[in-house]
Order: structure tokens, then C-alpha cells, then sequence
């Protein structure tokens, strides 16, 4: 949620409002609760380079000192001679889309990953940018960062339809030509003013 925001935000779009039917900061959608690792390794350069830049983003934030992406690498390992085949190719596309990786020998498996088997290991794809994220903390260090700028989050507001309101292209962007929402306050909470208040003081911690 708070990623696309702070890059319009960051790009000058100053009247962008998020909402959503969860309350605020961590709504209930996966995000909130599923992510921590990020491999960078795919067949699609574009996938690839959606990684490498929540590696990037990540790693520069952090939220009240506690660290919001920890690059601890990626290990894939090979236990037959055609997973290790699909190593060499795997290794392949990361050269081919610019990031960093080696292709390493049993010994060098076990040095980086303690736990595994010397004797089953035929080999193994290291990528040293991968790591683990707390997507949590970085929805929360987003959001800061956006409402910092100008944008008005809104939760426990449920979307139940919307409409464009003009066919012709503006130069700023489609979010304000989509920014009328017919809402609902959604159910599951009590009441508008008590999630409000809710929200108001979660976002804040
Ligand atoms: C168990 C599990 C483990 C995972 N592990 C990883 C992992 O290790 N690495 C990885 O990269 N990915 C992982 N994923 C995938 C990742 O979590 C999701 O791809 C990602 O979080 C999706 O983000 P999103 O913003 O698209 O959706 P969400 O984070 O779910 O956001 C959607 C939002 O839309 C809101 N919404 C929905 N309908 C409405 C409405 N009508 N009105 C208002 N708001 C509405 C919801 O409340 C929600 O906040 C995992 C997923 C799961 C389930």
C-alpha cells in the first residue's frame, strides 16, 4: 500500500488519499502479516528489478531505529544434476539482469548454511543482495513518509464503487481523475469516530 504512494509523493503529487477498509497502519491484507523474504532471482528481468528495488528501498529505511530489511542472502542449493543445471541458468539471468551472484561448490553451501547435508549438496546459487524484509515496519515508515509529504491516509473506509470522473487525460495523474469513492465504513469495526481514534493512535507507535 504505501509503497506507490510515497513514489507519487516523492514525484510532486501532493493530493493523493490511500484507503482502505482495515485500520491503520496494518490493515489485515497480507502485507500486514505474510512477505519477509525477498529473492531477486526470476526468468523476467522486470520481476527482477521489482526486487532489486524493494532491496534498495528497504535497506534505506528503518523505523524508530529498528531495521526494516536485513541482507542476509540467498542460498539455493542442488541436490540432483538437473537442479544444478537450473542453477547455472538461474545464475545466468541475474548476470543478465545486473545483480551480483555466485555459483558455489558443496564446502561453500555448508560454510554459508550451517544445517545442510555436505553429502547430499551437488551445489548451490548464492545471491548476497537477497534478504529478509519486515514489511510491516516498512508500511508503517512509508506511510510516515508520504503523510510527511501531503498524502491523507483513510481506514476502516471500504470501497464499494467508484467512477472516473473525466474521459479526458489530465497532465497530473489518473489518481485524481479515480479519486471519487463511493465509501462505506467497514463492519467489522465499531464506530467511525471510535476507529478513527483507533487508527490515529496505532499510525502514531
Ligand atoms: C502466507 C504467505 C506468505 C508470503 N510470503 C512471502 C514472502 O516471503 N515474500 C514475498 O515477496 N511475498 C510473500 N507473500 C506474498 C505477499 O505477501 C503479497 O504478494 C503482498 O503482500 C500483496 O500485497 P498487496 O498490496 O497486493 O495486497 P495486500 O497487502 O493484501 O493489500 C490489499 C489491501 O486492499 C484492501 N482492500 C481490499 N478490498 C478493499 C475495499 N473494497 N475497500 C478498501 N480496501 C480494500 C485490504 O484491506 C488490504 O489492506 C506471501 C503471502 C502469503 C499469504
Amino acid at each position: 500500500m504505501p509503497l506507490p504512494v510515497v513514489t507519487l509523493t516523492a514525484r510532486g503529487v501532493d493530493r493523493v488519499t490511500v484507503v482502505d477498509q482495515g485500520p491503520l497502519p496494518l490493515t489485515g491484507g497480507s502485507t500486514s502479516h505474510a512477505p519477509g523474504l525477498v529473492f531477486q532471482v526470476s526468468p523476467s528481468k522486470t520481476m527482477t528489478q521489482f526486487a532489486t528495488y524493494t532491496v534498495d528501498k528497504f535497506s534505506g529505511l528503518d523505523l524508530d531505529g529498528a531495521w526494516c530489511f536485513k541482507k542476509v542472502g540467498g542460498l539455493e542449493v542442488a541436490t540432483t544434476a538437473e537442479r544444478l543445471a537450473d542453477l547455472r541458468r538461474r545464475h545466468g539471468w541475474l548476470t543478465a539482469w545486473g545483480v551480483e551472484s555466485t555459483l558455489v561448490d558443496p564446502d561453500e553451501c555448508v560454510r554459508l548454511h550451517a544445517l545442510l547435508d555436505r553429502d547430499r549438496v551437488l551445489g548451490g546459487l548464492h545471491t548476497p543482495t537477497d534478504g529478509l524484509a519486515k514489511a510491516a515496519r516498512a508500511v508503517v515508515a512509508l506511510a510516515r513518509r508520504a503523510e510527511a509529504r501531503g498524502a491523507r491516509f483513510l481506514g476502516s473506509t471500504r470501497i464499494v464503487s467508484w467512477r472516473q470522473a473525466s474521459s479526458k487525460p489530465q497532465a497530473t495523474t489518473s489518481v485524481r481523475r479515480c479519486a471519487w469513492f463511493r465509501t462505506r465504513k467497514s463492519s467489522s469495526h465499531t464506530s467511525p469516530a471510535t476507529s478513527r481514534r483507533r487508527d490515529r493512535t496505532s499510525w502514531q507507535t
